[in-house]
């Protein structure tokens, strides 16, 4: 059963099952702001059968790299990924919580070493998965608000 509610594309990739309201954070963490060169298509409060409410933010000819991947599924644990090639999904895959956040978060502790100096790169380590708890791997601050902490 599809429950895929997307007008078809040539090319791209299809990020579905977004938590509701986290559609603008999909598209910061991919740099999409002001200036798009590509066609963006976002769905907002969609009825899902999974998750109720939803998102999916579509993206033609582009995919995305294994780092965007790892920071969609911080703030998008239930996501799907789709990648689209001559309208067909030639891929489907559920993100995953990566067991470490490098250098994708900043640790909110000003005093933290990976703020302090510049080449340490920030490290968490992920301690909990739902609820998402992350731990600083210097400082052992825990990580407030992913969405508002990745880089
Ligand atoms: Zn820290």
């Amino acid at each position: 059963m599809r429950e895929l509610r997307v007008t078809p594309i040539k090319n791209g990739t299809v990020i579905d099952h977004i938590p509701a309201g986290m559609a603008l954070k999909v598209l910061k963490i991919l740099g999409i702001g002001g200036d798009v060169t590509s066609t963006v298509t976002v769905a907002m409060h969609v009825p899902s059968k999974a998750m109720a409410w939803k998102d999916i933010v579509k993206v033609e000819d582009r995919e995305l790299s294994a780092k965007e991947v790892d920071k969609i599924a911080l703030i998008a644990p239930k996501a799907t990924v789709n990648v689209i090639r001559n309208y067909n999904v030639a891929e489907k895959h559920k993100v995953r919580m990566p067991d470490r956040a490098v250098g994708i978060l900043t640790c909110a502790n000003p005093n933290c070493i990976t703020n302090l100096r510049e080449p340490v790169e920030s490290e968490f380590v992920v301690v909990g998965k739902d609820p998402q708890r992350l731990r600083c791997k210097y400082c052992d601050r825990i990580l407030e608000d992913v969405a508002a902490a990745i880089v």
